[in-house]
């Protein structure tokens, strides 16, 4: 098991705004993860994953984030401390399941933080038509962007006029390891 023991868990309200309802974790432990860091980011489709300084950083469905330091695990977001005790056991389960798994699996050294909101517009319709909900394609390619929303979401890009750039567009957001916060 990679991660077997956590030392510490610290818990506590942001500094910045104490009036916020969330809680920050900060878990430390002696175990170095970073060498899971390329598999984890492959199966639950790292955020941002910065290489140099083994900083892994994973966005959750609902405003949370969990970050991977080599031997700190930061959790932003949680509404109580069970939240917050709850996320840290799913991440360590995560880390020793994937860890065990990693042979399997095909590492990613990728990060979504590098796809640009104007590339996406570029491949949309642009015919500001409303049927994603939002007002304008920019706001759809900024929450696509952030995986808020799928490709279907945007149903004039399945015409068949819209094939090619929806293709582009696919392979585009695919080269980064995109996908849904809602993914499997
Ligand atoms: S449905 Fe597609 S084309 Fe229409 S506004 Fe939304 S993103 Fe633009």
């Amino acid at each position: 098991m990679l991660l077997d023991r956590i030392d510490n868990f610290d818990i506590f309200r942001p500094k910045m705004d104490a009036s916020k309802e969330v809680l920050h974790g900060i878990a430390t432990f002696t175990a170095d993860i970073s060498p899971v860091f390329p598999y984890v980011n492959a199966e639950l489709g790292g955020w941002d994953y910065d290489q140099t300084n083994q900083v892994l950083l994973l966005k959750m469905s609902d405003g949370k984030w969990i970050t991977l330091h080599p031997q700190k695990i930061a959790i932003r977001g949680a509404r109580d401390m069970a939240e917050a005790k709850a996320l840290l056991a799913w991440i360590q389960g995560q880390i020793n399941d994937i860890y065990v798994r990693r042979e399997a699996i095909t590492p990613r050294h990728m990060s979504q933080a590098g796809l640009k909101v104007m590339e996406i517009l570029k491949l949309l319709p642009m015919t500001n038509c409303k049927a994603c909900g939002y007002a304008a394609c920019m706001a759809y390619a900024a929450a696509l962007r952030e995986g808020e929303i799928r490709l279907e979401d945007c149903p004039p890009l399945w015409e068949e006029k819209f094939r090619e750039k929806r293709e582009k567009l696919q392979a585009y957001l695919e080269s980064f390891g995109w996908r849904a916060l809602d993914a499997d």
